[in-house]
């Protein structure tokens, strides 16, 4: 969940409650000219609940299909009829049955499907601690911060969300069943873990974690996870912003790091996929990603000229760098931070209208930022490319 969203959930809370190849096997030099059509084009959303199913698929093979999507983050987390660990189920949650229509439609038209589980940060939203820390309050990094005092931000504690504790001696025992499980349900040879906008990290109260270099706590913990998931030959997939320093860049503490956990960039594996999101301008992050090694695609969300923008912006570095780096320029993912059901609401409403006439004040009124009416620019740009 990013700022944006959460503003846009704070003022809509009765509306609402980030093929992908690894690296090594992006297209030779020879593609990388003006008809490159970007290894990945991607679309991270929520999991749709059971009853929404059927209409997700027809989106999926109706809209982002014909764009030659090739990449489907499905944000699941407590979504799921969890074996290994029923009591962190979320009410009427995903069965195994319900993904395997996902992972057919998806494999139908070679879409990697990959399942994001929030990891680290984000183990609470306002008021509602969610199913990890309410499960296991143990493993909270902070305890003396309470989600039902909760206020808005900016508030006394700092608090945006909860994270788990990643020196706890049992949390990754929980953890790391679920991603296997998750994983293997979804087919998945890769794995998001989310892992952006931690600002809890490192706490003084934290008997383990207080006197630790959070860059190295923040590198310890994308690392550990890396190390699990490459067992089973699973790439992760994270969020870029706690890799970004936000004061010299300008970027700010949302989009970048002001907690000084951005030297991890200099700590973990580089087959980590990072996720670049930027949502008010299209800050140029993801040729310092690239000429640090990574596998990199561009994030964009709800304002269509920066969206457009960071997909030339990904084509143009592609052309320009040395192949070696050019290769490593994955593409582009739209992000939905909606519930998955209203954001088809939305799309589906919007893509329906019908054209203002011109010079109409309506026209002139519809909203600028909308990340449905992004969507349907970065889809109409997809399906122009090669
Ligand atoms: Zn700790």
């Amino acid at each position: 969940m990013k700022r944006l969203s959460f503003l846009l959930l704070t003022l809509s809370f009765f509306l609402i409650l980030p093929s992908c190849r690894p690296s090594g096997s992006a297209p030779a030099e020879s593609t990388l000219e003006a008809g490159d059509p970007l290894p990945v084009r991607g679309l991270a959303i929520e999991a749709p609940k059971p009853a929404g199913i059927d209409r997700f698929l027809t989106f999926v093979e109706e809209e982002l299909v014909p764009a030659h999507f090739n990449l489907l983050i499905l944000r699941v987390d407590w979504n799921y009829a969890y074996e290994s660990h029923p009591e962190l189920r979320d009410p009427d949650p995903l069965t195994r049955e319900d993904v395997q229509r996902i992972v057919a439609l998806c494999r139908k038209h070679d879409i990697r499907l990959v399942p994001q589980i929030n990891l680290l940060g984000h183990q609470s939203w306002a008021k509602t601690t969610h199913a990890l820390l309410r499960e296991y309050p143990q493993f909270d990094e902070n305890p003396s911060v309470k989600t039902e005092n909760y206020t808005p931000w900016p508030n006394p504690e700092r608090l945006y969300c909860k994270s788990y504790c990643p020196l706890h001696p049992e949390v990754h025992d929980v953890v790391f069943a679920v991603v296997d499980e998750v994983c293997d349900a979804f087919g998945a040879d890769a794995f998001h873990a989310g892992m952006d906008e931690v600002f809890y990290l490192g706490e003084e109260e934290c008997p383990r974690c207080h006197d630790k270099d959070k860059a190295e706590l923040f590198a310890g913990e994308v690392t550990l996870i890396h190390d699990h998931l490459a067992e089973k030959g699973r790439q992760l997939m994270i969020w870029g912003d706690r890799l970004i320093d936000g004061r010299t860049t300008g970027i700010g503490e949302w989009e970048a790091s002001y907690n000084d956990t951005w030297p991890a960039i200099d700590l973990i594996p580089k087959d980590v996929f990072i996720c670049d999101w930027h949502y008010e301008r299209a800050d140029l992050t993801a040729a310092y990603f690239a000429l640090k090694g990574f596998p990199v695609a561009t994030c964009g969300y709800r304002n269509p000229e920066v969206c457009l923008q960071q997909i030339a912006d990904q084509r143009r570095f592609r052309r320009q760098s040395a192949p070696a780096a050019a290769e490593r320029f994955q593409g582009y993912i739209h992000t939905i931070w909606s519930g998955n059901a209203n954001f088809l609401d939305r799309y589906y409403t919007i893509k329906d209208e019908k054209p203002a006439p011109r010079g109409k004040a309506d026209a002139e009124a519809a909203p600028k930022l909308d990340d449905a009416r992004a969507l349907l620019s970065v889809i109409q740009t997809f399906r122009q490319m090669p």
